[in-house]
């Protein structure tokens, strides 16, 4: 393996604000590395004037900003997805540090989706659609506007810090709104790298990046008054007090919040290319992931193979540090975060029906490890095919009847992601139509492009990232008529 390049003069904890960078004046927030517990950084979180300033400095620009035209904003995205691009391993190193997450796999995966979306976004600024104008009342013609909305607090989780903020950001300016970011208080390091690097590119104010604790910097945020829209991805429970906060100014939210995906796997499905799948899918990423594969439910006559066979490949999951060659497997985010994993695992345990085929434990030593881990004889009522894990977690359920699967899948609050597996399409399209979940996939699970949205339904939230639904979704649609 090369020598790991020097990243320390990419680890920056200032704000940005109004096109300066500042110390927070808030308390020191600290980031750690969760494959060693080390301290990576100190952030010093925004004070409540800080904030204010970041509003307004992004309402001003907003002005001059909204009045650019697509063509200029594209060209200024894809400068944008150059600059990512050009500093991918500065990018991928901090990610993966502050993450815990392979190296290889923030580099690989990660960055190249980031810079994908930035470029997306780009085209869709010149590309939007709509009913045509004309005289729909006799002596009047009518035409429809796509506006944008204005200032736009994002609020990014810490599973994909940098793509999450990527999924806000892109959309967001590209419709010529204004943007306050705030990453995680755990993953701020990349979203602050971005800032250091787009500096020179957009007018100042129109970018901004305040960090902090949900309670002292993100409420206060999404209060703002000049904040006209509030973007989140993150927990069912912050989801809800963000439309608390929302209420007293009115104003638009957009909501990505948990998942539990179910996978329905059929008598018929090729097991070998499931288990491949959901060895991948269910812990890419240590299963911090609201798509993740983690509740399966296994037709009759497959299930045994199943469990045996997805349980010997889980085992060969090679758990490590960023660096380890060959590590598929990072730590959690948090000793917080492993130890709910761990008393998810401890509860089903003491259930009595179901049984832990393989891992279940926690790695002793340094760093946030779980074990990745099969759970299998779950039943629907069980809390572990109910609630959201986060963690390298999946269970196994038996059905005997195709359309007590559909049932179960759909008997969950979340509606995020769900995938079926057989050979006959025609099955596959019909489950598909009656699932209750924003994607479902056939034959595969987790893969999203730039050109389609993701978002949920029911406690997953609602809006979409990614495609021209969250261009939509970042500008309003206006009517403007004229009497002839
Ligand atoms: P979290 O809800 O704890 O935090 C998300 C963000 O919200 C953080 O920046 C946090 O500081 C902020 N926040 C917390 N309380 C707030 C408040 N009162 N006001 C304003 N901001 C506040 O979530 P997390 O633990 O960082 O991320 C994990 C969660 O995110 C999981 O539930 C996961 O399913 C969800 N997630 C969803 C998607 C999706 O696309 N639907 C994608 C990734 C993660």
């Amino acid at each position: 393996m090369g020598k790991t390049p020097d990243f320390t003069s990419s680890l920056h904890t200032e704000l940005f604000i109004d096109g300066q960078f500042v110390a927070g004046e808030g308390e020191a927030e600290k980031v750690l590395n969760p494959a060693t517990g080390e301290l990576l950084a100190q952030v010093p979180e925004a004070s409540y004037e800080q904030i204010h300033r970041a509003v307004l400095a992004a309402n001003r620009a907003f002005d001059s900003w909204s009045d650019t035209t697509p063509a200029e904003r594209a060209r200024l995205l894809l400068k944008m997805a150059d600059a990512v691009e050009a500093n991918a391993e500065a990018f991928a190193r901090i990610e993966s540090l502050n993450c815990g997450k392979p190296y290889a796999r923030a580099f690989e995966d990660e960055i190249p989706a980031i810079a994908d979306c930035f470029r997306f976004f780009a085209g869709a600024a010149r590309n939007l659609h709509g009913p045509l104008a004309g005289e729909y009342l006799a002596g009047h013609t009518s035409m429809i506007r796509r506006d944008p909305i204005g200032v736009v607090g994002s609020i990014a989780p810490w599973n994909y810090p940098l793509m999450m903020a990527a999924w806000k950001v892109a959309p967001a300016l590209a419709a010529g709104n204004t943007v306050v970011l705030k990453p995680s208080e755990q993953t701020p390091l990349t979203s602050l790298l971005l800032a250091r690097v787009v500096a020179d590119i957009l007018p100042k104010g129109v970018f901004n990046v305040v960090c902090g604790r949900g309670a002292s910097v993100g409420q206060p945020l999404v209060e703002h008054p000049l904040v006209r829209m509030v973007s989140l991805t993150g927990d069912v429970s912050t989801g809800r007090k963000i439309l608390q906060a929302a209420t007293g100014t009115l104003k638009r939210t957009h909501l990505e919040l948990g998942g539990k995906a179910p996978v329905i796997v059929f008598d018929d499905a090729d097991i070998d290319a499931v288990v491949e799948g959901i060895r991948t899918f269910g812990y890419y990423n240590a299963g911090q992931d609201c798509t993740a594969a983690c509740r399966l439910y296994a037709g009759a006559k497959v299930y045994d193979r199943l469990v045996a066979d997805l349980s010997s490949a889980v085992k060969t999951i090679k758990m490590g540090t960023q660096d380890e060659a060959g590590v598929e497997l990072g730590p959690l985010i948090s000793d917080r975060q492993r130890d709910r994993v761990a008393s998810f695992v401890e509860r089903a345990q003491m259930v009595g029906h179901m049984e832990i085929t393989a891992g279940g434990k926690m790695r002793a030593g340094n760093g946030f490890f779980y074990e990745p881990t099969v759970i299998a004889g779950a039943r629907q009522d069980d809390e572990i095919v109910r609630r959201e894990v986060f963690g390298p977690v999946v269970s196994v359920t038996r059905f005997s009847d195709p359309d007590e699967a559909i049932t179960w899948a759909n008997d969950s609050d979340y509606g995020l992601a769900s995938s079926v597996w057989t050979q006959d399409v025609g099955r596959a399209l019909k489950v598909a139509r009656k699932l209750q979940y924003g994607c479902t996939w056939i034959n595969t699970h987790f893969m999203l492009v730039n050109e389609m949205p993701h978002g949920g339904v029911k406690h997953s939230g609602y809006g979409k990232d990614m495609s021209m639904y969250a261009l939509e979704d970042y500008t309003v649609a206006r009517h403007v008529m004229a009497k002839m």
